[in-house]
Parts: structure tokens; C-alpha cells; sequence
């Protein structure tokens, strides 16, 4: 619309930029219209295909400047692997296209795999992102609640937000499966800082409506810690509300080294630090050590089976010990059971959590105990 002139331009412009996001080795050829192909050789995982992908839609997204005018295009990318997808070069061309008119049909601005199996999981974790991306300005994403309750008395000491995701099309969205891509595609900032600025909120409001103020659990994951330091603006804006970052406790799962200081930063700040699903993978012993942790989370699946597994039983016996003797609170995961209940208390755990004392409901579903 603009004439040729302009659209040799912009041509250029996008070339530019795509070859701004490869490696010496990789290839870009424009070969017809407004398509380009990119081979990228040689692929150490396939994954790495998807970043570049990223990569380029994040570059095509931006604004070109033309001599008079200033235009957005973007770009629908179809991504084909040698040699799952096909040997010949044909079949190559012809896989990335029918992927790239996939990615086309999906909405623009984005990409799409043509294998069968990466496709499927690929396909909806992409479209899961892109949605997620429209989820917030969308109001589709809500907090739940979950009470934390003293296991001697099961009276509720505070509770743990917790994010759901009514999808239009998909229905609920387990947050397992888009918090990971929150986290990949940095979403996971934005959407923290709503987790955190809408539970403090709530706080408020519930403590209107019971007359008691129930402090919050939070959950931060590890990448958060990594870019970004919204949080640093959270004890203002606890200040604002008239809260004090006591009443808030910020849950980690992991402190690799490079966040150490950041996680200081919140414990500085007021905050409590909790340790959530203690015993598993990535909640190391370190931690305990590294920072000032307040409370501890044993993880479900220890408390699950420890009516039935001695050794289980053992470790949550031994982890209340342990706690109690670094001077720290400990709640259990996943109670469901009277029994699981009843065998905590033995072992005296201060605090669980749990479908047995309580779901996960909305704030207006909270009954005032
Ligand atoms: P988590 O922090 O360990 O949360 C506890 C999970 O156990 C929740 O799953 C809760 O619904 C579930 N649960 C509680 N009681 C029971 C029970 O008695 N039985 C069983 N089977 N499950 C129970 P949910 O809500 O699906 O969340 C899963 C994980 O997603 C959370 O694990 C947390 O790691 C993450 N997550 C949730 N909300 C947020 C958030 O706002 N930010 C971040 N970064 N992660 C979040
Ligand atoms: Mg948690
Ligand atoms: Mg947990």
C-alpha cells in the first residue's frame, strides 16, 4: 500500500533483523513475496529452533521505520525438523509451509511445528502462552485460597493463594502446566506481580468481612528471581494497603546462588520466607542454611503415604524435628485424611493444609471460621 519502494524497504529491514537473531553458520534466503526461510545447522536440541523462533517474532513485532512512515507487520514462522519430518528438501519446504500456515490460521504471530507429536504439545503450550499472554488484561486469571489450619485445634492461622485459570475454550488450567509457561516466556513477572498485588488486596477485604486480619502465603517461582525486580516494589505498596510485610509470607521452591541476594532482599524487607515442597528435587537442606527461613513445607507426597510407609512416616517425623530445633514452624502438604491428621499431630506438626480442613475457593466462597 505504500509502493514499491517502501515495500523493498521493509524487505531489507526484516532481513536485517532476522540475521540479527542467527549464528554465523545459519542461513536466511528470502524466497519469494514476503517468505522467508531460515536453516538453522547444525541443531543441538530441537528446542533451540523454538527460541529462535521466539526470537524472530519478537523482533518482527517491532514497529520498522520507513522513510515517511512507520509500519507493523510481524510474522507467522513454521518450523520443520531434518530429519524427523522429512529427508528431501521438498518435503522440508513443503512441511514448514503447511506449519507456517498453521501458525497463520492460529492467530499470526507466532509458530507452529509440523511433527506430528512435537506438534501436539508444542501446538498447545503455544497457543496456552499466547492466550496466557491475553489472560490478564483479559481478567480471565483468578486467586483461590487454600486455609493453613493449627493441627491441634484446626482453627485457620492464614492462608496460601493459589492461581487458577478458567480458559474460555479449555476450561480450567492446571497450574503445573502454565506457570512453566509463564516462566519460559517471562510472563511470569507481570503475572507475579498480579498475584501479589490482588492477594494483598484480598487480604483487606477478608479482614473487613472477619474482623481478623489472616496473613497470605505467596508462591514465587525460582524465575522470577532471575530478571526483573518488580518485588522491590512490593513493601510500598504494602505500605499503601496499610499492611505489614509480616502478614505476607513469599514461598521459594529453589535459591540457586545468583538469587541469594534477591531472596535476602525480600527477607530484609519484612517478609516471611517459607520453603514449599520440602524434601522434593529442588527444596535442598542448603536453603536452611543460606537463608532466613521461617517455615516449612513438607511436600504432599510424603504426608500422602506416611500411614501407610514407615519411611515416609520416619522423614516427616524427622523433618518436624529438624524444624522445630532451627526454630521453624512447619506445615503439611496435601493433608486429605484424619488419619494423616491424626499421625501429624502425633509427631507434632504445628500446621496443615489440606482438602481435610479445606479447598482452594474463591475469596467469595471463604466461610469465616
Ligand atoms: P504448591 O505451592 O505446593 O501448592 C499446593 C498444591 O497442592 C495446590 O495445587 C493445591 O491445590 C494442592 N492441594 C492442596 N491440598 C491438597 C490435598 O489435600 N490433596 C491434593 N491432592 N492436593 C492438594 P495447585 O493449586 O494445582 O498448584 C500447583 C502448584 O502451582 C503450586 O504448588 C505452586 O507451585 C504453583 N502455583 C500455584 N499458584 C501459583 C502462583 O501464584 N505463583 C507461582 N509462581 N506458582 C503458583
Ligand atoms: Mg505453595
Ligand atoms: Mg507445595
Amino acid at each position: 500500500t505504500l509502493g514499491h519502494t517502501a515495500g523493498d524497504r521493509l524487505l531489507q529491514l526484516a532481513a536485517e533483523r532476522i540475521r540479527s537473531a542467527l549464528r554465523a553458520g545459519d542461513t536466511c534466503a528470502r524466497l519469494g513475496g514476503d517468505e522467508f526461510t531460515v536453516l538453522l545447522a547444525p541443531l543441538e536440541q530441537p528446542e533451540q529452533a523454538e527460541t529462535v523462533a521466539q526470537k524472530l517474532l519478537d523482533l518482527l513485532r517491532q514497529p520498522f521505520e520507513l522513510e515517511r512512515e512507520r509500519v507493523f507487520v510481524g510474522a507467522s514462522i513454521g518450523i520443520t525438523l531434518f530429519p524427523d519430518d522429512g529427508r528431501e528438501a521438498g518435503d522440508l519446504m513443503k512441511h514448514a509451509d503447511q506449519a507456517m500456515y498453521q501458525a497463520k490460521a492460529l492467530g499470526r504471530n507466532r509458530f507452529c511445528y509440523f511433527t506430528a507429536t512435537l506438534q501436539q504439545q508444542a501446538q498447545r503450550h503455544l497457543a496456552l502462552t499466547q492466550d496466557l499472554r491475553e489472560a490478564l488484561p483479559r481478567r480471565e486469571l483468578q486467586l483461590h485460597y487454600q486455609p493453613v489450619v493449627r493441627l491441634v485445634n484446626a482453627q485457620v492461622v492464614k492462608l496460601e493463594a493459589l492461581l487458577r485459570w478458567p480458559h474460555p475454550q479449555h476450561g480450567q488450567v492446571p497450574p503445573q502446566e502454565f506457570v512453566p509457561l509463564a516462566e519460559q516466556s517471562g510472563l511470569i513477572h507481570p503475572l507475579g506481580d498480579w498475584v501479589f498485588e490482588r492477594a494483598t488486596r484480598d487480604m483487606i477485604e477478608l479482614s473487613q468481612r472477619l474482623g481478623r486480619l489472616l496473613p497470605v502465603n505467596i508462591n514465587k517461582s525460582p524465575r522470577q528471581f532471575l530478571a526483573g525486580q518488580t518485588e522491590l516494589r512490593w513493601p510500598r505498596w504494602l505500605e499503601g494497603l496499610g499492611l505489614p510485610a509480616e502478614a505476607v509470607t513469599i514461598e521459594i521452591t529453589e535459591g540457586r546462588p545468583e538469587v541469594v541476594a534477591r531472596i535476602h532482599a525480600l527477607a530484609q524487607a519484612g517478609f516471611r520466607l517459607s520453603l514449599d515442597d520440602f524434601g522434593t528435587g529442588y527444596s535442598a537442606m542448603a536453603y536452611l542454611k543460606r537463608f532466613p527461613i521461617r517455615e516449612i513445607k513438607i511436600d504432599r507426597s510424603f504426608v500422602r503415604d506416611m500411614t501407610v510407609d514407615l519411611a515416609d512416616r520416619a522423614i516427616v517425623e524427622a523433618i518436624v524435628v529438624m524444624a522445630h530445633r532451627l526454630g521453624l514452624e512447619v506445615v503439611a502438604e496435601g493433608v486429605e485424611t484424619e488419619a494423616q491428621a491424626a499421625l501429624l499431630r502425633a509427631v507434632g506438626c504445628d500446621y496443615a493444609q489440606g482438602w481435610l480442613f479445606g479447598r482452594p475457593q474463591a475469596l467469595a466462597e471463604l466461610e469465616a471460621h
